[in-house]
């Protein structure tokens, strides 16, 4: 088992963690009840109340460099169970968005097909799952990925080749354009959309 030095904790991921999730991890005394209920557990290099501890340590390299917070699937059962009242899924999220923000990514092929997936729904307004696959394909070099199944899917005519694009997709653009520039500036994140771009949210109201 993998050993985690306590004098190096880094406080002001600690303080990062808090702000962004609004949680006190703190609170945590590792009872386990939001391991025990996890459905992605068996996925996860580090446990959701492993991380847990590791934030409370301070260890930023190694949570945001762990597969498991890409792997959470924010099913919020941990929430749900955690006897502290943490919003454990919302500690997942902020430490998702601190990892994204400083280019750390535990599972890159998470990351690559949520990009791809974003991106499928930028270029039409709704997502278009040939595209999807082709852009996760190029974001990843896994070119044959699953090739194998197309002769057996696409006669179906349930993945049309080409893309139904929507009549706003221009708008669905500017969110997500918006909800990217908010990665990259904490403060927009926080602040939400309705208070730093009045421009787009008038673009699709
Ligand atoms: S939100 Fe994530 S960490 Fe929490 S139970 Fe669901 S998958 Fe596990
Ligand atoms: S359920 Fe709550 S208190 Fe228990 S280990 Fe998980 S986060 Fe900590």
């Amino acid at each position: 088992m993998e050993t985690v030095c306590l004098n190096k904790s880094d406080d002001a991921f600690v303080k990062a963690v808090e702000a962004e999730s609004g949680q006190r991890v703190s609170r945590c005394y590792q009872c386990g009840n939001c391991t025990a209920g996890c459905p992605m557990f068996f996925t996860f290099d580090y446990s959701v109340s492993r991380i847990m501890r590791l934030i409370q340590a301070g260890q930023k390299e190694q949570v945001l460099s762990s597969a498991a917070v890409w792997l959470c699937a924010g099913c919020e059962t941990c929430t749900q169970r955690c006897p502290n009242e943490i919003d454990v899924a919302g500690v997942m999220d902020a430490c998702r968005h601190i990892a994204r923000r400083e280019k750390k990514f535990g599972a890159r092929p998470v990351s690559a097909f949520f990009k791809a997936f974003m991106d499928s729904v930028r270029f039409n307004g709704r997502s278009h799952e040939v595209g999807t696959m082709v852009l996760y394909m190029l974001y990843t070099g896994r070119v044959w990925t699953d090739v194998e199944l197309a002769p057996k899917i696409l006669p179906k005519g349930k993945m049309p080749l080409l893309p139904h694009r929507i009549a706003g997709r221009k708008e669905v653009a500017e969110i997500i354009n918006r909800f990217n520039q908010g990665l990259s500036d904490p403060d927009l994140v926080r602040a939400g959309p309705a208070t730093h771009d009045a421009s787009a949210k008038e673009a699709v109201s």
